[in-house]
């Protein structure tokens, strides 16, 4: 349908831009540098000459986005040099998370910091327009409780389970919430905050997240491996993200964790999808008698049976860990089928349900990882959370709108060229 056109994400939005390639390359070596840079380092990163690093530097100094910091002490030869930083004020970026269960918003400054945060729980997901409304409501109240002026939010990024039709700005039917057939969200949200809106899928907003906010583990190519009520996978690679032809990469949901695990719809056994999210674990704990049956088809109701599944494993019930132990060693044989496809510098975790898993899969499933892995005789596969924390989705739909603006990728030379 749109074989030849750049990705739809990439259009239909005033969101400012930087301008020019160049530019990107130098905001963005500035980011990455987290002492700050002089000139000459710039140059010396980016191969750019002198003239070009300096008039380029001017520009983002009259925009407010660098700030001088100081200078170097003299160290050695030469002069002191003046130290780029960005500058935090310079813009700010606002993220919403629809997860089924929680909804999150944050403000993010210029470097990727949380300067507002709230959280509130998803009305009732099957009803759309009154979850827009309240989103609406809450996008507003959080921007005037944060005191920063409107004109320097430049943007606000949505996050939501996938698919998504990243042309038309609509979710596409997502597995997790019932009843939100083709919703026209960013339509919706443009309208009703006067913000330009970006909408990506959860997963691939977490990954942005790390790239913009999650500090060295967001650096390079990289898997984040999601875990919400869905599990899914984010992928960058050359600190770049990869979104696929229609902008829903990721899809692991029916990759073999278990080949002797149980049945899944899709015809195969031991998928993603019915070993190791939340929802089928506390269905075995339910079958194993570890946990009392209780209703478990909305979101808030895994959650709860989750949490007492993993209380009672903290607690040292043997079947309860045994449970865990399992999803862990599941997980490392999947994760490891992308991980070898992609060959990447490591995998991040993160997602709603990732801080009770923690302690465990650190310890678990690095191991069993260097096990499949096709590379460990060259190298090893890092393991790690998320830099970012809990809210990682809502700060990486913050970070759609600062990599829209700034990030130096290969589509905008491409646009440029
Ligand atoms: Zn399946």
């Amino acid at each position: 349908m749109t074989g030849t056109a750049p990705p739809a994400a990439r259009r239909g939005t005033n969101l400012p831009r930087m301008g020019d390639f160049n530019r990107s390359v130098i905001f963005d070596a500035i980011r990455r540098a987290p002492e700050g840079c002089s000139r000459v380092e710039l140059v010396e990163i980016t191969g750019l000459s002198t003239q070009t690093v300096s008039n380029i530097a001017r520009r983002l100094l009259d925009d407010d986005f660098i700030v001088e910091a100081g200078k170097t002490s003299a160290a050695g030869l030469g002069k002191p040099r003046t130290i780029l930083r960005l500058n935090p004020v310079g813009l700010y970026a606002g993220g919403v998370h629809i997860d089924p269960a929680v909804m999150t918003f944050v403000l993010l400054d210029l470097t990727g910091q949380v300067v507002a945060h709230a959280r509130h729980r998803t009305p009732k997901a099957s009803d759309p327009e009154h979850v827009m409304s309240r989103i609406r409501d809450h996008v507003e109240r959080l921007v005037v409780d944060s005191g920063i002026a409107r004109e320097k939010i430049v943007g606000l990024g949505l996050a939501a389970p996938g698919p998504i039709d990243q042309e038309r700005g609509t979710i596409v039917d997502p597995p997790n919430l019932h009843g939100w057939h083709r919703v026209p969200l960013r339509d919706a949200l443009e309208d009703a905050t006067g913000l330009p809106v970006l909408v990506d899928k959860d997963v691939t907003a977490a990954a942005v997240a790390e790239t913009w906010a999650g500090g060295a583990s967001g650096t390079g190519s990289f898997v984040f491996l999601y875990l919400g009520t869905g599990i899914g996978a984010g992928l960058a690679l050359g600190d770049e993200l990869m979104r696929g032809v229609s902008g829903n990469a990721g899809e692991i949901g029916h990759i073999v964790a278990d080949p002797d695990g149980p049945p899944c719809a899709c015809g195969q056994r031991g998928c993603i999808a019915v070993t190791i999210t939340p929802q089928a674990m506390v269905e075995e704990a339910e079958r194993l008698g570890v946990l009392r049956a209780a209703p478990h088809e909305s979101a808030p109701e895994i959650d709860v049976q989750f949490a007492r599944l993993c209380a009672s494993a903290d607690a040292g019930n043997a079947v309860a860990r045994g449970i865990l132990d399992l999803a862990a060693d599941r997980t490392a044989r999947a994760v490891a089928v992308i991980t070898n496809l992609l060959d990447v510098d490591r995998v991040v975790f993160g997602g709603p349900f990732w801080a009770r898993l923690e302690a465990r899969y650190l310890e678990r499933v690095p191991p069993r990882l260097a096990e499949y892995s096709a590379t460990i005789a060259l190298r090893e596969l890092e393991v790690v959370g998320t830099g970012v924390g809990d809210d990682v989705a809502a700060v990486g739909a913050a970070s759609l709108v600062l990599e829209r603006t700034f990030a130096p990728t290969a589509n905008r030379l491409l646009l440029q060229g």
